[in-house]
């Protein structure tokens, strides 16, 4: 780990990133980071965040109506710019400002992350990029709208710590950030939980229609277009289908597909002990951790199915 308030020692712009289509550890590690430098910076320090727009239940978590959707390629170089919650390969249209930066700074979680800055802060055992942003910054500096974000960030990378991924080290943070007294039931229950309507039937749609194979191990489900349009809804809306399909039992690896475009599919994987998804997903071009990893990939959906399944068919047969 590194000293924060040394590496941004005499920075007067500094820029944060999260990765594409930004989920709650994404909004969570780079409001948090963000909120905690507007408090504890000096007032003329330039601080920008970048993402793009994230799902509208994050509403709530301070800052996010002053995160810049576009980036402006031609300013001024950043002093130091933060990379959060992937590599430099994710970070969209923030990728050219990080690239011009005077420092950069990769704070990660992901397996698949290498390490992208020149001052790197990875660890593959944290349940969240979030958790890894808390030990950075000093408890008695934070502010309710900090611990918020990071709260944020925790509860959902970690599926309100229940994953793997949870540890003492994560319920110690979570301790001190409830600790600041935001209503964390709500904020669970509004961010995590609760789904509209029209997804909640696209979900029930998705888990009546899931496929088995390879004897009961593997469940697969897709979602058109088609689907999305009829129902009204967005990329956004996707999350927490693939979790619906994993609970079943006997499966050890969830595959969801969701149609991007006419040729392009998100898959995003989810898998008990026995399937490693990560190296899967970094096969084809992806990345993500051993129980949750994602990539968009090309070709029809039987395609891209058959690919998958041969992948995991290898590990399960290993
Ligand atoms: P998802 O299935 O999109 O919810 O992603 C599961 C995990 O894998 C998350 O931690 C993502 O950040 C990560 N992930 C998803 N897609 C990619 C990708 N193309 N490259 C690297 N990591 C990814
Ligand atoms: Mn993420
Ligand atoms: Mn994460």
């Amino acid at each position: 780990m590194f000293d924060l308030m040394k590496e941004l020692d005499g920075a007067s712009r500094i820029g944060i990133g999260g990765h594409v289509h930004p989920d709650g550890d994404c909004v969570g590690s780079v409001l948090g980071l963000y909120n905690y430098l507007i408090k504890n910076m000096p007032v003329d320090t330039v601080i920008d965040a970048y993402m793009e727009r994230p799902s509208d239940v994050f509403d709530t978590v301070a800052g996010i109506g002053e995160i810049h959707e576009t980036a402006d390629e031609a300013c001024d170089p950043y002093d130091v710019f933060f990379c959060l919650d992937c590599d430099h390969t994710r970070l969209g249209h923030a990728a050219p400002l990080f690239a011009n930066a005077k420092k950069k700074i990769n704070v990660d979680h992901h397996i698949s992350n290498k390490g992208s800055g020149d001052v790197n802060y990875i660890d593959a055992t944290a349940g969240s990029a979030s958790e890894l942003v808390f030990d950075l910054l000093d408890l008695q500096k934070m502010d309710e709208n900090c611990a918020k974000a990071l709260y944020i960030g925790i509860i959902h990378d970690t599926g309100v710590l229940q994953y793997s991924n949870t540890s003492p080290k994560t319920l110690r943070a979570v301790a001190d950030l409830i600790g600041f007294g935001f209503d964390f039931s709500t904020l669970i229950e509004e961010t995590f939980y609760q789904k509209s309507y029209a997804q909640t039937r696209v979900c029930g749609k998705a888990m009546f229609e899931s496929v088995l194979l390879l004897d009961g191990k593997v469940a697969y489900t897709i979602v058109t277009r088609k689907t999305m349009e009829e129902y009204g809804l967005t990329a956004k809306d996707m999350d927490g289908i693939v979790n619906q399909i994993r609970n079943i039992k006997g499966v050890q690896c969830a595959v969801f597909l969701y149609e991007m475009s006419d040729t392009e599919f998100k898959v995003s994987m989810r898998s008990t002990d026995a399937v490693n998804a990560a190296d899967i997903a970094v096969f084809f071009g992806g990345g993500g951790h051993k129980k949750a990893a994602g990539v968009t990939m090309e070709g029809s959906t039987d395609e891209i199915i058959s690919r998958i399944t041969e992948r995991i068919a290898i590990q399960l047969t290993d």
